[in-house]
């Protein structure tokens, strides 16, 4: 009888130990390491690219950091892991960082699989083309190539807006942008914020008139039962917006 206590015992430590390591959230974590892991882009122009240097800089990566600032006390605190549009939904359910800031939208399907925070940028969906081509408007586009990057939401809005649209599909946004250049397609699809990092290096191409969607830009995390992480970014991001920040982001990125 004593053994069987004592084996019923030791369940019940062991048991309330695994569950007590569970209980272990993203936020304590971050806390815990005072780090912050976050995926974002090295291929999104002015959101996130690599400088001369090899720093991540861009809208998203200062967001980034002012976001690592609240939680840890300093903007260094933070570890930056190059993702992809279709590599970033992955990285977050596998723990592989804390969460992502990568232009990426909030969007209801993303929303079963992520949880994401409140947005902190307002995208739209156009496409660039050579400045010499004949193509002005999206309905153009009908017999023509165009280029999106797989992941992303834009293949699903131009099919939306072109049910027949010729599609090719590429990891990156470095690898799209070439194959326009390189007149694989005659456009590349995607948010303007993307686009308009490109056409400030490459004049010779200019952006469609009208957006084909609205893009909501948002933190992406781990979904849980646990909100508080999602709540803390939530305020974090009103503070971002009360306090100026974004709109200084806005003007320090030629966004406005
Ligand atoms: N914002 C869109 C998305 O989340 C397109 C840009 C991107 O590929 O990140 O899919």
């Amino acid at each position: 009888m004593k053994k069987i206590l004592c084996f019923i015992t030791i369940c019940i430590m062991l048991f309330s130990a695994c569950a007590k390591k569970e209980e272990i959230t993203t936020l304590e974590t971050i806390r815990n390491r005072n780090l912050v892991i976050t995926g974002v882009k090295q291929d999104a122009g002015i959101f996130g690219h690599l400088n001369k240097k090899g720093e991540y800089e861009g809208f998203d990566i200062d967001v980034a950091k002012y976001i690592a600032k609240k939680l840890t006390g300093s903007e260094k605190n933070i570890k930056f892991v190059p993702v992809t549009s279709n590599t970033r939904i992955e990285a977050v359910v596998s723990g592989e960082v804390d969460m992502v800031i990568a232009t990426m939208s909030n969007t209801d399907s993303r929303r079963y699989i992520i949880d994401f925070s409140i947005p902190y940028y307002t995208a739209g969906q156009t496409a660039v083309v050579k400045n010499k081509s004949k193509i002005y408007t999206f309905a153009d586009l009908r017999n023509k190539t165009t280029i999106v990057v797989m992941g992303s939401t834009s293949e699903q809005n131009l099919r939306r807006v072109i049910p027949n649209a010729r599609i090719v599909g590429y990891s990156t946004y470095k690898e799209a942008f070439q194959a326009l250049k390189d007149g694989k397609g005659d456009a590349v699809s995607t948010d303007d914020t993307i686009i308009a990092g490109f056409i400030a290096e490459n004049k010779e191409y200019r952006a469609l008139k009208g957006r084909i969607s609205t893009e909501n830009y948002s933190v992406a995390i781990k979904k849980t039962e646990d909100k508080h992480l999602q709540e803390t970014l939530n305020s974090i991001i009103t503070e971002m917006k009360n306090d100026g920040t974004l709109k200084e982001l806005k003007k320090k990125w030629s966004l406005i």
